[in-house]
């Protein structure tokens, strides 16, 4: 990112020889293990009797919510949550829609919310799906209060909280305000070049069907095709419980990549800034990227992310990988990490920033 230096990461394994392959669900428990066993237990030891809560701060499409689950999925399924307000804010059409669940929700809200509008120009708002009124800090805040009221107490990975500069006071006292025990709270920057979004953008794909999620360029299925007519390569479905005849589409507007979303990153950007300045709160930062002249030093090859390519033998298809080789925000050729090194980095400084 510009302004701010995310300092790189090692997870390289000297003197090891085993490759792992990270998007098979074994090997990359293996790979936990072996680049942070350690760690990982002393993180499922403190959660038996502690929390935590992180607000996950990062650009859109940056990998907050996979980073997240990961981690979650690694350190200890029940004990953690990713808890996103986008999701949360979702659901909400489901509540207003459902009588009982709606009067359950006037009847918290007029216990719990203070604001500035009045709560039933709130609640009308959402009757009506009205996207005039933008929902306000504070009915977000009494919202995520009742969530973690129904819930147990579980280390927290807020997803989409603070959203906006405003909501950035609103989260130093957070804890407070929800009655969080004294159990620590911590930023977690992620820094992910602009390359590295807009081709995620750029070349994602989904079945119509059954909603499988693929990328063209950086996450192919096992069925590739070449379309005749457009002179181009696409992915078909290979969920088992799919078709594997289907066609994995791209969504209109996504060849623009990051372009449309453009303000929307320049607010996460300064939402980074601002809480990277911030005094008394520990911070996790974590980058996504390493320069091509460090990656040997710093990283095992089988963690930097392959971009796929295609090309025509006779009626076969022959898939080409190698390295993604991106240009970071600062025009410096570097690699784009998988997901697990990322979250080998997380888990370690989450260690040393909770005094494990
Ligand atoms: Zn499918």
């Amino acid at each position: 990112m510009k302004n701010i230096e995310f300092p790189l990461f090692k997870t390289k394994a000297e003197n090891v020889k085993e490759r792992f392959n990270l998007t098979d669900p074994q090997e990359r428990e293996a790979y936990f293990q072996l680049k942070a066993g350690l760690e990982i237990r002393k993180l499922q030891e403190y959660l038996k009797e502690n929390s935590f809560i992180c607000y996950l701060l990062g650009k859109k499409n940056s990998g907050k919510g996979t980073y997240a689950k990961m981690l979650k999925e690694v350190v200890d399924k029940d004990k953690i949550e990713h808890f996103s307000i986008g999701d949360m804010v979702r659901t909400l059409d489901e509540v207003v829609g459902d009588k009982e669940k709606l009067a359950e929700l006037e009847n918290f809200l007029s216990k719990n919310y203070r604001g500035y509008l009045p709560l039933k120009d709130i609640v009308e708002a959402l009757k009506s799906r009205s996207t005039k009124i933008l929902l306000p800090s504070e009915l977000i805040l009494a919202l995520v209060k009742m969530k973690i009221s129904t819930d147990n107490k579980k280390a927290l990975f807020i997803d989409g909280f603070p959203r906006n500069l405003d909501q950035v006071s609103y989260s130093l006292f957070f804890r407070d305000l929800i009655g969080y025990r004294d159990d620590p709270d911590v930023f977690i920057l992620i820094d992910v070049p602009e390359k590295v979004i807009d081709e995620r953008i750029k070349y994602r794909v989904v079945c119509p069907k059954c909603q499988t999620s693929r990328n063209l360029k950086l996450l192919p299925t096992k069925y590739i095709g070449f379309d005749q007519a457009k002179k181009e390569y696409f992915l078909l479905c290979d969920n088992p419980e799919c078709s594997n005849e289907i066609r994995l589409q791209g969504k209109e507007g996504d060849e623009l990549g990051i372009e449309p979303i453009r303000d929307r990153l320049e607010t996460d950007e300064e939402l980074m800034k601002k809480t990277f300045a911030l005094y008394g709160v520990p911070k996790v930062l974590l980058r996504n990227s390493v320069p091509v002249e460090k990656a040997k030093e710093y990283l095992d090859d089988y963690e930097i992310t392959p971009e796929f390519n295609y090309q025509q033998n006779g009626n076969e298809i022959i898939i080409k990988e190698k390295p993604w080789l991106i240009q970071d925000d600062q025009g410096i050729d570097s690699y784009s990490l998988m997901p697990p090194p990322v979250v080998v980095s997380l888990i370690k400084q989450l260690v040393e920033v909770l005094g494990l």
